[in-house]
Parts: structure tokens; C-alpha cells; sequence
């Protein structure tokens, strides 16, 4: 794309600069999680440098920076969202997130027999905490290109139908879903809905009102921020009926032997020392996108998509799998007399990182009858000499294996 300039991104980037097994670096598992610019490390490590202390508690000065950053962080990510402050609960990541809905908002609805409406490409995560709560899941169907069927997906909406949760992009083959007509549908119709941003917030605005979705997850490191931490994005007054769900400091307003009573929205939500590197992080990652550009970086992903597209699926004997048309920067393939394992392992020879595996989707990989793929994500540090160093790789799996 003109005018994005990509060295002046990956400079940002120090990690690009490592060799591994003595080639350069051809990062492509950003669906595993991206890599952190300096401005992220920087605050992480600035806070602990200079303004480590534990919040909400302390008078003192270093607890006033400490609350200061944390909880100007959470003002950030609600901006990101165009939520309000109380509306953004901190966590683990997204899989905590949604096991906090799972079993604080849906477990106390749940009758013998009830369901949650989920589509066939959902994340592990996007299942197990549903099946835990209580619920019988049931799955919308995915074609061949590895699109949701609309039509099929509003058949599955019945009378037991209790909560409706979607993946907006899938992890494992870059399908873009329609969440705007997911969640127009569902709320004619009275039924709360979840999407599950892990792989969207870093290549897609989103304005969580305009959504009108009442749950949004996410995790801050599949969008350059840190490991472990993340946010559920919901509509206060569902916060507000919630119970609590883990209990300890922070979370309470009183303690007693009879009883104990809750904190305010969001703190209700967040027992404990809280990660407050983490929020931080996050924060400042979601600066580092802004000052690259949603935009840019989203039109350069496409690009470089485009790019590799034809050139991936001309290696012979490769076969796409999720050939979506609305579709994120994500190649899911297989190749004929090679397991995903052994094309991953001769890539790492070259110096290119891709994932390979079930990729916690397995129902998904039951649907195109393959144990696994090999799957290769962009993100904005990636350019066509990454792509190409792929395609090399890729040819010489077909030299040894084909
Ligand atoms: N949903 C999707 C679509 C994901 O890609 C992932 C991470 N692979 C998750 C949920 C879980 O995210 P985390 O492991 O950060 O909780």
C-alpha cells in the first residue's frame, strides 16, 4: 500500500531483528499472538521502574501513580470500544472473559435443556465455558469456503435458545463474520449475544454501542500488547444484575462473618491484585495502533493478503482451506504427503514461524475433514519479502515431500 511505511513500523519492532536457526525472521503467527513494540515494552517497564505500587489501597504517592496508570489505562481501552469506563471489566484475556458471562450471566438463566447458538468455526473458548455452565451448545453450519450460512444460523434460533455467541474473525481461517446482522437478528428477538474479538481488535474498528452486542471479548496480546490480559466489554446494566464471580480484595464493599456485600461495576468483577503492567500494556498498544493507523494497517494486511494469496495456492499440491470473501489476514492450507507438523518444522528451518495444529477449533477441522492445518497470519510488520520466504519454504516442503 503506498504511503504505509513498513520499515519505519517494523523498526518499531525489536524482536524482527532476531535470526532464528540462522536465517532471518519471517514472523507469521500473529493469530498466536503479535509481537510488542518498543512503546509497549517501554510502559511496561517504565511502570515497574518508576511507579510500581498496589492500587485502589495506598495513600501514598507511588499507589496514587500506580491507580493513576491503571485505571487511566481502562479510560483508554473504554475510548477504544466507545464504551464507557464501567462497562470494561479486566481479565486474563478472552477466555476468561467469557467464562465470567458464561458463569456469572448465563449459569443462574439456565434451564435443563437450554442452548447456546454458536457457529461451527467458535474457538475452544467459545464452547467449553458455555458446556460448563450448563448449556447444550448448538452450531450453525459453515460452508466450503469457510463462511458462516446465514440462512441456517436463523434456523437454529429456538425457544431454548438463552445466548447467541460468535467468533467475529476466525482464528483458524480469517472468515469475517457478520456480526452487525448477527446481532441486529438476535435482538429482535430478545436474545443477549457475545462476539468474540480475539482476532478482530487489531485489524477492525470497533464501536461497541453502534454494535448494539451486548458482551465483547477480547486479549491484549493478539493486538501488540501483553500475554495474559484482557477485557470484557459490557452493557452496564447486564454488569449491574451480574453477580459476582470470584471473590476477595477489591471486589467487596463490606466484609462480614453474616455476609458481604459488592463492590461497584466494574470492580465487582476484579478480585484481587490486578495485572496493572498488563493494563498498561494493553493501553499502550492500542496508542501504537492508533499512531500507525486502523486503517492503514488493515488496507495493508489486505494487500499483503492479496499478495499472497495466488502465490501460496499455486505451490503444487497445496490446498486452501477458507476461501472466505470477507476475510482476514490468515492462510489456513494443507499439503498433499506432508502433515502440517512436518511443513511447520522445515518453515522453521527457513526462519518462518506459522502455527500449525487443530488451532483450538476442532469442530472445525472435523468440518473439512483434515486433523490440522498450517496456518499463516499477517499483521502490520509483515511485507511481501515474508511472504515470499514462506512461498520459498513452501516449495522446498514439495522438494522433500511431494
Ligand atoms: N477466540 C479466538 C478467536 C482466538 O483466536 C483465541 C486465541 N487463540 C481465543 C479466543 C482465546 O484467547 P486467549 O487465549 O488470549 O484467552
Amino acid at each position: 500500500v503506498s504511503g504505509y511505511d513498513l520499515a519505519r513500523v517494523r523498526a518499531e519492532f525489536p524482536i524482527l531483528r532476531e535470526t532464528v536457526r540462522g536465517k532471518r525472521l519471517a514472523y507469521l503467527d500473529n493469530a498466536a499472538t503479535t509481537q510488542k513494540p518498543e512503546s509497549v515494552l517501554r510502559a511496561m517497564d517504565g511502570y515497574y521502574r518508576s511507579s510500581n505500587a498496589n492500587v485502589h489501597r495506598a495513600v501514598h504517592e507511588l499507589a496514587e501513580r500506580a491507580t493513576g496508570l491503571y485505571e487511566g489505562a481502562r479510560d483508554r481501552i473504554a475510548r477504544w470500544f466507545k464504551a464507557s469506563r464501567e462497562e470494561i471489566v479486566f481479565t486474563r484475556g478472552t477466555t476468561e472473559a467469557i467464562n465470567l458471562v458464561a458463569r456469572s450471566f448465563l449459569a443462574p438463566r439456565l434451564q435443563p435443556g437450554d442452548e447456546v447458538l454458536l457457529t461451527g468455526m467458535e474457538h475452544h473458548s467459545n464452547i467449553v465455558p458455555w458446556q460448563l455452565a450448563g448449556a447444550k451448545t448448538v452450531a450453525a453450519p459453515v460452508n466450503d469456503a469457510g463462511e458462516l450460512v446465514f440462512e441456517e444460523w436463523l434456523k437454529r434460533i429456538g425457544p431454548r435458545t438463552r445466548l447467541i455467541s460468535v467468533v467475529h474473525v476466525s482464528n483458524s481461517l480469517g472468515t469475517v463474520n457478520p456480526v452487525e446482522d448477527i446481532v441486529r437478528e438476535a435482538r429482535a428477538r430478545g436474545i443477549p449475544v457475545l462476539v468474540d474479538g480475539a482476532q478482530a481488535i487489531a485489524h477492525l474498528p470497533v464501536d461497541f454501542p453502534a454494535l448494539g452486542a451486548d458482551f465483547y471479548v477480547c486479549s491484549a496480546h493478539k493486538a501488540y500488547g501483553p500475554t495474559g490480559f484482557g477485557c470484557l466489554v459490557a452493557k452496564r446494566e447486564h454488569l449491574e444484575a451480574m453477580p459476582p464471580w470470584h471473590g476477595g480484595g477489591d471486589m467487596i464493599r463490606t466484609v462480614a462473618f453474616e455476609g458481604s456485600t459488592w463492590n461497584e461495576v466494574p470492580y465487582k468483577f476484579e478480585a484481587g491484585t490486578p495485572d496493572m503492567a498488563g493494563a498498561i500494556g494493553f493501553a499502550a498498544a492500542l496508542d501504537w495502533i492508533e499512531s500507525a493507523g486502523l486503517q492503514a494497517i488493515a488496507a495493508h494486511e489486505h494487500a499483503l493478503l492479496e499478495y499472497a494469496t495466488p502465490r501460496v495456492a499455486a505451490v503444487p499440491g497445496l490446498r486452501l482451506v477458507g476461501t472466505a470473501r470477507n476475510k482476514g489476514g490468515i492462510l489456513s492450507f494443507v499439503m498433499q504427503g506432508a502433515h502440517p507438523h512436518d511443513i511447520g518444522s522445515i518453515l522453521d528451518q527457513e526462519g518462518v514461524a506459522i502455527r500449525t495444529g487443530h488451532h483450538c477449533t476442532m469442530p472445525l477441522m472435523e468440518r473439512f475433514a483434515v486433523p490440522a492445518t498450517a496456518r499463516a497470519s499477517l499483521a502490520a510488520y509483515n511485507g511481501e519479502d515474508d511472504v515470499d520466504q514462506l512461498v520459498a519454504a513452501l516449495h522446498k516442503v514439495v522438494r522433500l515431500f511431494g
